[in-house]
């Protein structure tokens, strides 16, 4: 019967090998302060961080912070976010989100995982985002590749996205959480992409169970 998880020691081992291979692995995504973090995630929904950090300089430059923001023109901020898609709705969570940290925080994004999740736009994912990078608490924020690649190398086996965050929540030390949802980010996009995966290039391919990746016994991509 095909193994379904890593052992605890291979999970410590396949945290090593990650460090080793990205010693730098952090959030890409641009800003300067939790409120630009916030805007920046919240904005990254169904694109890439590549494409937020293009719009991410001209949007910060005019809007800064959470007052500015707030008295944003819906016109000029959809003509700055029309390239990431999504542009006329995320407009609307910016400027709700804006309008909402000013009348109920002063303008402050809440260090509280409950309160972020009540803004606009913003989820669970991206509230554990804000609370690992912006404010220093250890979480596993689990995006596309972070859900496919610890399901695939075997560090959990789960369904869904909650599930997922909960049973890494048990199997990976506290104090690696952040640190091991940026490295699992890098290797998804640098190596584990989704339809073609490096494994002959990649660094865990002699522990990484590949599931989802074999046939008959032969691994499809390595
Ligand atoms: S061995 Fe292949 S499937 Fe496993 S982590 Fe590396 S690239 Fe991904």
């Amino acid at each position: 019967m095909e193994k379904e998880i890593l052992t605890q020691a291979e999970v410590l081992e396949v945290l090593d090998l990650l460090e080793k291979t990205y010693p730098d692995a952090s959030c890409e995504l641009v800003h300067r302060t939790p409120f630009q973090l916030l805007a920046a995630v919240m904005l990254s929904a169904q694109t890439t961080d590549k494409r937020v950090n293009q719009v991410a300089e001209p949007l910060f430059a005019r809007y800064p912070d959470a007052a500015a923001m707030s008295e944003a023109d819906p016109e000029e901020l959809r003509t700055i976010l029309r390239p990431i898609g999504m542009y006329k709705t995320k407009t609307e969570n910016l400027l709700k989100l804006s309008r909402m940290l000013m009348e109920e925080y002063d303008g402050v994004v809440p260090e509280d995982q409950k309160l972020l999740e009540k803004l606009p736009g913003i989820g669970r994912k991206s509230a554990n985002v804000v609370m690992a990078d912006a404010f220093g608490h250890q979480r596993i924020a689990v995006d596309t590749h972070v859900f496919r690649l610890a399901n695939r190398i075997g560090l959990v086996s789960e369904k869904d996205v909650l599930r997922t965050e909960k049973a890494l929540m048990k199997v990976l030390p506290e104090d690696r959480w952040t640190a091991s949802h940026h490295m699992l980010i890098w290797h998804g996009r640098r190596l584990c992409m989704a339809r073609s995966p490096e494994c002959g290039q990649c660094p865990l391919t002699e522990i990484c169970l590949k599931k989802g990746l074999k046939t008959k016994g032969e691994e499809k991509s390595s």
